[in-house]
């Protein structure tokens, strides 16, 4: 029952985006940020000896920051297969690219969500939203929505606007959400769909047109670009009717000298108010594009690979239970969360730490009514009256290898 032997942590990182990492420590934290692929540390250090003012000044150096800037708006717009119709607008992250569509809903939105949503996807909606339980597969999420969608046209709220917010990959599971399907019911429906891909994008293609999707939202931190931008992309009409998400600078097309006189500017710069974060957009993009040229197809199976070895050196541990909201079979990105029986998850998170140094989660992760469900229903399923209260999460990046997957399995399989 012991998994496979130790091998040392290798310098090298064999993946096409060069992400960079620090020798010796074994980083399995990539759902909680990515660190930084060597494309977006390379834009970032050639656009810093130009760093001026973007959309305000008539410099050579502030013309071409706006330039860099509008592109790295393009080349997202290419990576999330935009519609010439959709705006792409830059956000901090996930989080303020749900709150900002949150702000932009047309008066009288019902917004459909799940419960086992990241609280990004919880939380910022109107009262009134209608949170569906936590379906047990994804054919009984596409069949649960039809039920309440068809539910909210006919008897609840005929008319009136409807959004459904579900998650691409669930940062908890990394359970993949049938958002094709889900789309088509939405549209039947005459309902919009946003898919929170924060967990999404760093591992697989997120297409608005392919997956016929109206919205999509995610962060740089956690597809290998630094802090401090995110995305909002999908359709303009809302965000171009919503009042700004921020009033300033730049969000206006006049502003009189008549308190409260102003023409608020339409496309993204209506919710783009202040000096933007040109360099973090920079970094998002260049990452976008190399995502893009990469064989994803390669990586995925890379990822799947690693995937599958560390769930069955984990479901080779008597003691740990893995933590499921689907079939063990489901579809998932890299991401496990699982308990260690009569073990405090914050006690051998940090051993993991001290004695191995391996980085991994533990806690609730911001999604705290679908962990508690799991961590309840892993109670029921493995007959284990002494599971911790919280849960330890592990999650890979383009840059994990085999061997460190194995140090964690043998780590954890030889727990003082
Ligand atoms: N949604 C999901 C599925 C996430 O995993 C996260 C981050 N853990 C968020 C939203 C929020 O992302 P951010 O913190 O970058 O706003």
């Amino acid at each position: 029952l012991v998994p496979p032997a130790p091998v040392l942590p290798t310098p090298v990182r064999p993946d096409p985006l060069g992400v960079l990492g620090v020798p010796g420590e074994i980083n399995l934290d990539h759902a909680a940020s990515a660190p930084c692929a060597r494309a977006a540390a390379d834009a970032v250090a050639e656009l810093l000896p130009w760093y001026a003012s973007v959309h305000r000044g008539a410099g050579a150096l502030s013309r071409r920051c706006t330039l860099a800037y509008e592109r790295a708006r393009q080349s997202v717009a290419d990576f999330v297969g935009a519609r010439p119709d959709d705006h792409v607008i830059f956000t901090r992250n996930t989080t303020d690219a749900v709150n900002l569509l949150a702000r932009a809903l047309p008066a009288g939105t019902t917004v459909v969500t799940f419960g086992g949503e990241h609280h990004a996807n919880l939380l910022p909606w109107p009262r009134g939203s209608v949170r569906l339980p936590v379906p047990d597969s994804p054919a009984g999420a596409v069949r649960s929505l039809a039920a309440a969608l068809g539910e909210l046209a006919r008897d609840a709220r005929p008319g009136l606007p409807v959004l459904v917010a579900v998650t691409g990959a669930s940062n908890v599971t990394g359970e993949c959400w049938p958002v094709a399907e889900l789309a088509r019911v939405a549209h039947r429906h005459g309902a919009r769909i946003l898919v929170d891909a924060a967990q999404l994008a760093p591992h697989a293609p997120v297409d608005l047109t392919a997956l016929d999707v109206d919205y999509l939202a995610f962060s740089g931190h956690k597809l290998y670009a630094p802090f401090g931008a995110g995305v909002l992309a999908g359709r303009a009409d809302w965000l171009d009717a919503a009042p700004p998400y921020l009033a300033g600078g730049g969000a206006t097309s006049h502003v009189g000298a008549a308190t409260h006189e102003v023409r608020w500017a339409t496309g993204p710069a209506r919710h783009e108010a202040g000096t933007p974060n040109l360099l973090g957009a920079v970094a998002l993009a260049a990452v976008c594009e190399a995502l893009t040229a990469a064989d994803r197809s390669a990586l995925h199976a890379r990822e799947q690979a690693l995937l599958a070895r560390l769930r069955s050196g984990l479901a080779a541990l008597p003691d740990v239970v893995e933590l499921r909201t689907f079939g063990p079979e489901a579809p998932r990105v890299g991401i496990v969360s699982f308990v260690v029986a009569g073990r405090d998850s914050a006690e051998v998170a940090a051993h993991l730490a001290a004695r191995h140094r391996i980085g991994v989660r533990d806690g609730l992760f911001c999604a705290h009514p679908l962990t508690r469900r799991l961590l309840s229903e892993a109670a029921t399923r493995s007959a284990r009256t002494d599971l911790p209260a919280t849960a330890l999460r592990a999650s890979l990046g383009l840059g994990t290898t085999a061997p460190e997957v194995d140090t964690l399995l043998t780590a954890l399989a030889t727990l003082p």
